[in-house]
């Protein structure tokens, strides 16, 4: 049965393996979509600033010819004056309108300063999305082409791991695919032999030391999913080492 185990964990290794290249292209696909869409999120608030900032300039431009059209008819109205009293009242009138306007119109060249630098900036994002659409494409025509190549090695292989994975029961394949979830590198860990005198071995995913009685139970449940200690992995002893360790425990 931990053969069987581990013919279905070949498979997964090699499949893994064929992956690898799509899984690095589909990587690079989404990071360069990622960051075209966060050029496209700047690109929408400066495109609001701008329109902003727009319309408050036009807004300041209204109101200072607003304030020259009172001032205009200040002046007409100090041509009809009687008194010298109203003369200068107009006259004050006149002269707080004057620099209220000219306040204004300093904001409103202010304003339209800003409005030119959005322009630039809206400008500069829009070619910088036309850059990253070109990166993009480039990207997703990578994973086309992985795609392609490896096809049909993947048709075989899936078909290969469903065959070994038929050939488990239930209660091991789902220990399998619970380590395989857990250590998406590797489901199984070969069993180490540090010294075989001590009967020294350790775990070859995570490298921590196995309790000799743990490989006594690997041999003698071959049906059993013996996981590590401290890592969770399935553990698996090559031929090898089976023997080894058999004819070493019992002559010990
Ligand atoms: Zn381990």
């Amino acid at each position: 049965m931990q053969k069987k185990l581990y013919a279905l964990f070949l498979v997964d290794q090699h499949l893994r393996g064929i992956r690898a290249r799509l899984d690095s292209a589909t990587r690079r696909h989404k990071a360069q979509q990622a960051r075209l869409e966060q050029y496209q999120q700047q690109q929408t608030e400066l495109n609001q600033q701008h329109r902003t900032a727009q319309v408050n300039a036009q807004s300041l431009e209204h109101q200072a010819r607003d304030m020259q059209t009172r001032v205009d008819q200040f002046r007409q109205q100090m041509n009809n004056v009687r008194s010298n009293k109203e003369y200068s009242a107009l006259l004050v009138e006149v002269n707080t309108l004057k620099i209220e306007k000219g306040k204004i119109e300093e904001q409103a060249l202010e304003k339209l300063e800003q409005v030119d630098r959005f322009a630039q900036q809206v400008k500069e994002i829009a070619e910088r999305i036309a850059e990253q659409t070109k990166l993009v494409d480039l990207a997703a025509k990578e994973v086309t082409q992985a795609q392609a190549e490896i096809g049909q090695d993947l048709e075989k292989l899936t078909a290969q791991r469903q065959e070994a994975a038929a050939q488990l029961s239930p209660e091991l394949l789902e220990s399998y695919e619970r380590a395989a979830e857990t250590h998406e590198e590797a489901a199984m860990a070969e069993v180490i032999e540090d010294d075989r005198r001590h009967l020294d071995y350790s775990c070859g995913g995570c490298y921590m030391s196995i309790p000799v009685e743990l490989l006594n139970s690997l041999l003698r449940n071959p049906s059993k999913a013996i996981l590590c200690p401290n890592c969770s992995r399935i553990l698996y002893l090559v031929d090898a080492l089976k023997e080894s360790f058999s004819s070493n425990s019992t002559s010990a």
